[in-house]
């Protein structure tokens, strides 16, 4: 064998396992493959000049490369498992916990220290919420920023580069089970060739997926995949959300729309943040960001608003359904649309003239029009309750200027079939983090790395 464990994706989940194994045991060799670069080359070429919408990189440097899709995001890690992931389904509630503070830890060990954690408990906000038909969700939420991020995750990668072989440009194509371990192959790149380890942990994110339903097909591992949500990105003054924010941070909210039954939710809030298009596999997104530094603070804030969708037997293609409608809002729009709440509930679509006099200031070039040509009707609707009820904890909510991007899609990757240790039927290959559908947050995905690093370190001892 060329290596006793290889990880495929250089995510949170991906570091965290490789961090841990160094820990552990100094003599393991260790392989990472990434699809895209290091760290210090993830530059993507949208400079809103120039360049103002994606030129389809052949790897997207927001989402590939040293740090994932983590890499330049808010780095908020939510220490809970009422979000974030199902993590504590299979190793439990409280070693998923223990795990995530563990993760916090090393963040903080690694250039995070003076960052600040903010906690739901006993807030009176909470209270607030209940009397007004919504639920804030509990969690501790380590707010790192999108620029301390980086710093930790340099530091992290300058610790690892010592004892791990890092692959970068080097997309696996395949994996194979062979005598005693697994062959992977790497088809293009500086790293083209086959590698074998007795040990293949793959955690290829969301932007792995496609690839991922690949691998499982070939080695018979069973999947599901029924979820996708859907929203639009919400940016208002920051003054507005400022009582919440401010204790709080980052408060997940969740409403039950009185018209559909359906379970809407707030996510990634980024108080003073920008808002910023996302690329999945081509199709231009809306997401957020904040930054720790004041000078990079704007005058808004963003959340997403996302409705849930579950589909069930015959159709599995949900995010094939997300996509689609993904797709629209790029074809009307070019990309991402913007849309004033006050435009969208005169049946009015915004234009350049009432975006340019509205009182908020959009922090992302958008081209304005009308979201009800493409979101689904049951889904706006729920949006629209959803911000008449934020209005009565935040008054200003549902202010004529608010504005609304879209299309946010949140992709569910399916559902890999893995046992409590995170191991598929084939010992010695793992599937962790948000590419096994168990994770989709930074925290978790991290824990889920270090949790299987502690195992095979375990299972090598046992040998
Ligand atoms: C803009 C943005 C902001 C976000 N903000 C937050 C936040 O504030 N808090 C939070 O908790 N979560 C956030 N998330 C989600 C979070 O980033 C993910 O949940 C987390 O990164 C998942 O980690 P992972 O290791 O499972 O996968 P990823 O981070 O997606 O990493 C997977 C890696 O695998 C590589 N890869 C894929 N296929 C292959 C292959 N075949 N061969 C080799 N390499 C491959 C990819 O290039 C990628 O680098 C955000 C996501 C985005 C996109």
């Amino acid at each position: 064998m060329n290596y006793d464990i290889i990880i495929i994706g250089a995510g949170p989940g991906g570091i965290f396992t490789a961090y841990e194994l160094t820990q552990k045991n100094k003599n393991f060799k260790i392989a990472v493959f990434e699809t895209g670069g290091a760290l210090s080359e993830r530059h993507c070429p949208i400079d809103g000049k120039k360049i103002k919408s994606c030129v389809g990189c052949r790897s997207c440097a927001i989402m590939n490369g040293f740090g994932g899709a983590g890499a330049f995001s808010d780095g908020k890690y939510n220490i809970t498992t009422e979000f974030g992931g199902t993590l504590h389904e299979h190793i439990g509630k409280e070693q998923s916990l223990e795990l995530m503070q563990y993760v916090d830890k090393i963040n903080l060990e690694h250039g995070g220290e003076g960052t600040r954690l903010y906690t739901t408990g006993n807030s009176k906000i909470k209270t607030l919420c209940l009397q007004n038909g919504l639920h804030l969700l509990d969690a501790s939420v380590r707010h790192l920023g999108t620029d301390i991020n980086y710093i930790v995750l340099e530091n992290i990668y300058n610790e690892l580069k010592e004892t791990v072989d890092f692959h970068f440009h080097a997309p696996v194509s395949t994996v194979e089970k062979i005598d005693g371990g697994y062959r992977v192959t790497v088809e293009n790149g500086s790293s083209a060739g086959e590698y074998t380890a007795e040990y293949c942990v793959i955690s290829a994110g969301r932007s792995g997926s496609k690839w991922m339903e690949k691998v499982c097909a070939d080695l018979n591992i069973p999947t599901c995949s029924n979820r996708v949500d859907i929203g639009v990105r919400v940016e208002l003054p920051y003054e507005v959300f400022a009582p919440l924010t401010d204790e709080l941070y980052e408060s997940k909210i969740v409403y039950r729309t009185e018209k559909f039954q359906d379970l809407v939710r707030t996510f990634c809030m980024n108080p003073r943040g920008a808002v910023v298009n996302e690329n999945t596999n081509g199709i231009v997104t809306v997401n957020g960001h904040s930054y720790e530094d004041p000078a990079r603070r704007t005058d808004n804030t963003n959340f997403a608003l996302l409705v849930a969708k579950h589909f069930s037997e015959p159709f599995r293609d949900s995010n094939g359904y997300g996509e689609s409608i993904a797709r629209l809002s790029n074809m009307l729009g070019g990309g991402v649309m913007v849309q004033r709440f006050g435009d969208l509930i005169r049946g009015q679509r915004s234009n350049s003239r009432r975006i340019e006099e509205s009182f908020v200031i959009p922090t992302l070039s958008a081209t304005p029009g009308d979201l009800s040509l493409v979101i689904p009707k049951r889904i706006l609707d729920g949006i629209i309750e959803m911000i008449y009820a934020l209005d009565k904890i935040a008054p200003g909510t549902a202010n004529d200027d608010t504005l609304l991007y879209g299309v946010e899609v949140k992709f569910y990757n399916m559902e890999v079939e893995t046992d409590e240790n995170l191991e598929t039927m084939h010992r010695g290959l793992f599937v962790i983090g948000d590419c096994g559908g168990t994770t989709h947050s930074l925290s978790q995905a991290s824990a889920s790395g270090v949790y299987v690093a502690r195992y095979i370190n375990r299972n090598r001892a046992e040998e």
